[in-house]
């Protein structure tokens, strides 16, 4: 069941320390269909509408050779988040559950990471499926997705080598 910030029966929520700047910048912002968190799908689908990311100066060079790869890994900041709970119910049936064992986008930091396919690019904007945030949500990271990725530098000891 979406959450909006409500307190539910057997939640709880703690006196979290005031949020302090880890370093991160917003490297730009995500465009999406939904402007509401009841109606955003709680996670993303390949078969979910092309959702546009867009990247801020001076960021745009580092999209270079993006388009080599079908799926990326979008990390992006939950931003109308609480970050105050420690134990959550997401059925709000009463019966709760600890927040690092769900991916409930009520947490301390609300990272939230999808896996996307990469439907195209226009210029600083990529053309994504599979994104489940609201329009507007702040992009923090990009990735090529893990297993799609083949390390460039040379085998570094403690790698693990196959067959
Ligand atoms: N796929 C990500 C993950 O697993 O880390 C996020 C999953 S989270 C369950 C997705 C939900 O977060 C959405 O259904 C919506 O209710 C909520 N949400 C989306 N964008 C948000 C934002 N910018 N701020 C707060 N909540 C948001």
């Amino acid at each position: 069941m979406v959450r909006e910030n409500e307190i539910r029966k057997g939640e709880r929520a703690v006196e979290a320390p005031p949020a302090t700047d880890a370093g991160l910048v917003f490297i730009g912002r995500i465009h999406t269909p939904w402007t509401s968190r009841m109606a955003t799908p709680r996670q993303g689908r390949r078969d979910g509408p092309i959702c546009r990311i867009e990247v801020f100066e001076p960021w745009v060079e580092a999209l270079a050779n993006i388009e080599e790869f079908e799926e990326l890994e979008v990390l992006y900041w939950l931003h109308l988040s609480r970050r105050d709970l420690v134990l959550q119910s997401p059925a709000n049936d009463g019966s709760a559950r600890g927040t690092f064992s769900i991916r409930s986008p009520a947490r301390p930091n609300p990272i939230g990471t999808s896996i996307v396919a990469l439907a195209g690019r226009e210029g600083n904007v990529l053309l994504v499926r599979g994104m489940d945030c609201l329009d507007g949500t702040p992009l923090i990271d990009l990735k090529p997705e893990r297993t799609g990725f083949t390390p460039i530098a040379p085998p570094q000891p403690g790698d693990f080598e196959v067959g």
